[in-house]
C-alpha cells in the first residue's frame, strides 16, 4: 500500500445521484461501513429516495490495495499512471475512478447487492 493514499481517497456513491454523495462511515456493533448519506432520512428531501448503497471498510481496504498495486507496478516501470476513468469490479462491488490527481483519488463505489434489492 502506498503510504498516505488513504488521506487522498474520497469515496462517492455509485448509485445514481445528480449530486455526488460522499460516503460516510457508519459504525455498527460488529463492523464499520461506508454508507450513502441518503440512507439517513435526515439527509433526504421529499423527492429523494432512500439509498442502501454501502461498502464495508474491509472491502474498501481491498480496493485501495488493488489501485495501489497498479500505481506501484507502473512506477516500477518508470511510468506515472493516471487511473481517471478506470473501472473495475470485485465480488462485492463495481468501482470507477472519477478523478486521480497527485492530491486526490475519487472513487465511485456501488454494491452489487443493490442489483437484486433496488432502493426506493
Ligand atoms: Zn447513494
Amino acid at each position: 500500500m502506498i503510504s498516505g493514499l488513504w488521506n487522498k481517497v474520497r469515496l462517492v456513491c455509485g448509485n445514481h445521484h445528480d449530486e455526488p454523495q460522499n460516503l460516510i462511515v457508519l459504525q455498527t456493533d460488529k463492523d464499520a461501513f461506508y454508507v450513502c448519506p441518503k440512507y439517513n432520512p435526515l439527509n433526504r428531501t421529499e423527492s429523494d429516495r432512500v439509498c442502501m448503497n454501502r461498502i464495508s471498510v474491509q472491502e474498501t481496504e481491498k480496493i485501495l490495495n488493488i489501485l495501489s498495486d497498479k500505481i506501484i507496478e507502473a512506477e516500477d516501470q518508470g511510468q506515472s499512471l493516471n487511473l481517471t476513468h478506470y473501472r473495475f469490479e470485485t465480488r462485492v462491488g463495481r468501482y470507477q475512478v472519477l478523478r486521480h490527481t497527485p492530491d486526490e483519488l475519487v472513487i465511485s463505489a456501488y454494491n452489487k447487492k443493490l442489483d437484486f434489492h433496488p432502493a426506493g
